[in-house]
């Protein structure tokens, strides 16, 4: 069997839907499960009907949920839904209840004035709901042979919500227990990336971009022979289109080489894809749903040879870099493992370190409140916080031979500025914290560098 996962864009519309039962239909003696995600933007504006809402603006709330509903009844019809009968039919019912369960908790969340966690994730739940919903109607009608699965009842998960982490001795047999029957049955079932439920029965969610995750879990469980994530690009290209459009696709890139691109920065792939495909040495394919017919990026163990010393550069901004200074002249034993104790009881990721004999500079997202995190370090050290910046990172396993490299990326970055240098332990990337308002600017630079010649056994 193989999983098919289909991002936003890819279920985004009628037109996006039709497209894909093609590509299922195309690969049904291949037994596939449709994992989905919710359609375009649907994610993002539940959860600002749900910000909204606990801000006390109600009624934009209630009409931001207004537009979703219109949208997805929209698309609904121009699939061919008629939805004109008295009983209407069953996709229409379910529709029309989850948008009233919607409208419920939007009205709930505005007379509490609060937004936990949790509700976050009832509200975000519905968008994956929703997408499925009408994807197994329109599978269909297209011939597929499709059935309605409920992902929670499957993916269990701890009760961290919003990044809730699956709990693999429950949802491995709960995956077989309820999909293989209907694998064995000849039929397709259809899953909802991204949502989970909790051991306690609540519903939650496995982070921001986690359908690829659910596809991943699935395909591991399974033991399938193939994940592929159907997305809006030709597969992982040497960086992202919207910054270079030139950038190229590149044929095959190793587990290792896809995880450090994703880890910093690269939408293309949730960073955890990788971790269950990699246990079970499943491959997986970036395919473009839009062109289908390209072969797209195969992602495996071991990477084929290349000649360019980078394979891809990812980029990320909005970052913060805390430099912690020890007060003491030397560092002393000890103080590296308190930093890190810090940072891990707020449980906040650490992504770039570097160190020097009296300070370390560590990179966190900018979105984290750093304020009571610097003053527990306080008491240890000096602590001063810079906003604004950006991570760029060239990833390839040449990069073992790093001076090469290296060279031609201080050529690239001439008069832009870096503020830290970091070597991964993988000696597979090597990132350069600079100021995000050079970051387009430097990303453009290395890419022109790294990538005017390039191995065409490797990339097109
Ligand atoms: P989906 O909704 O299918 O999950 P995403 O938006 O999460 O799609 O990821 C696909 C997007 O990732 C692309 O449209 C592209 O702009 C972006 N992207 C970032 N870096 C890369 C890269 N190195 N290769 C391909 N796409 C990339
Ligand atoms: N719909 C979710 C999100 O927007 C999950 C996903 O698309 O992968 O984050
Ligand atoms: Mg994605």
């Amino acid at each position: 069997m193989i999983v098919c996962k289909f991002g936003g864009t890819s279920v985004q519309d009628a037109e996006a839907m039709t497209r894909l039962a093609g590509i299922v239909k195309a690969r049904l003696d291949r037994k596939p499960v449709v994992v989905a995600s919710a359609m375009g933007k649907t994610t993002n504006k539940l959860l600002d009907a749900a910000r909204l809402a606990a801000r006390g603006e109600r009624q934009k709330a209630v009409e931001a949920v207004r537009a979703l509903e219109d949208s997805h009844l929209g698309e609904a019809r121009k699939l061919g839904f008629a939805f004109d009968g008295e009983g209407k039919d069953w996709v229409y019912d379910t529709l029309q209840a989850y948008f009233k369960q919607l409208r419920d908790l939007v009205k709930g969340l505005s007379a509490l004035g609060e937004l936990t966690p949790r509700i976050t994730d009832a509200v975000a739940s519905f968008g994956e709901r929703l997408s499925t919903v009408i994807l197994t109607e329109a599978l269909r009608r297209n011939g597929v042979d499709a059935e309605l699965m409920d992902a929670r009842d499957c993916i269990i998960t701890d009760e961290d919500f919003t990044r809730a982490a699956p709990v693999f001795e429950l949802t491995n047999p709960a995956i077989v227990k309820h999909l293989q029957p209907v694998l064995d049955a000849g039929r397709v079932p259809v899953f909802q990336g991204f949502i989970g439920r909790s051991r306690g029965g609540v519903t939650t969610t496995i982070g921001r971009g986690g359908s690829d995750y659910s596809a991943a879990i699935v395909g591991a469980a399974l033991g399938a022979e193939d994940i592929q994530i159907w997305t809006d690009v030709d597969g992982v290209l040497t960086t992202d289109p919207r910054m270079v459009p030139e950038a190229r696709r590149i044929r095959a890139i190793s587990f290792e080489e896809a995880a450090e691109l994703s880890y910093f920065g690269a939408k293309v792939l949730h960073p955890a894809t990788i971790i269950p495909a990699v246990k079970k040495n499943i491959p997986v394919r970036v395919l473009n749903s839009y062109r289908p017919e390209k072969e797209g990026t195969i992602i495996t163990e071991a990477a084929p040879p290349c000649d360019n010393p980078v394979k891809a550069i990812s980029f990320k901004g909005g970052v913060t870099v805390v430099n912690v200074i020890s007060t003491r002249m030397l560092m002393a034993y000890g103080f590296l493992q308190e930093i890190f104790a810090t940072f891990a009881r707020y449980k906040v990721p650490v992504d770039v370190v570097s160190t020097s004999e009296v300070s370390v500079s560590l990179t966190v997202d900018g979105g984290v409140d750093i304020g009571p995190i610097a003053a527990d370090l306080e008491k240890i050290a000096e602590v001063a916080v810079e906003r604004d910046k950006a991570l760029v990172c060239c990833v390839g396993e040449n990069l073992k031979n790093v001076t090469r490299a290296l060279y031609t990326a201080m050529g690239a970055f001439k008069d832009i500025k870096i503020h830290m240098i970091s070597q991964g332990a993988s000696a597979i990337n090597i990132t350069f914290v600079i100021d995000e308002e050079n970051m387009p600017e430097a990303v453009k630079r290395l890419h022109a560098a790294f990538f005017k010649d390039v191995d065409s056994r490797v990339f097109e």
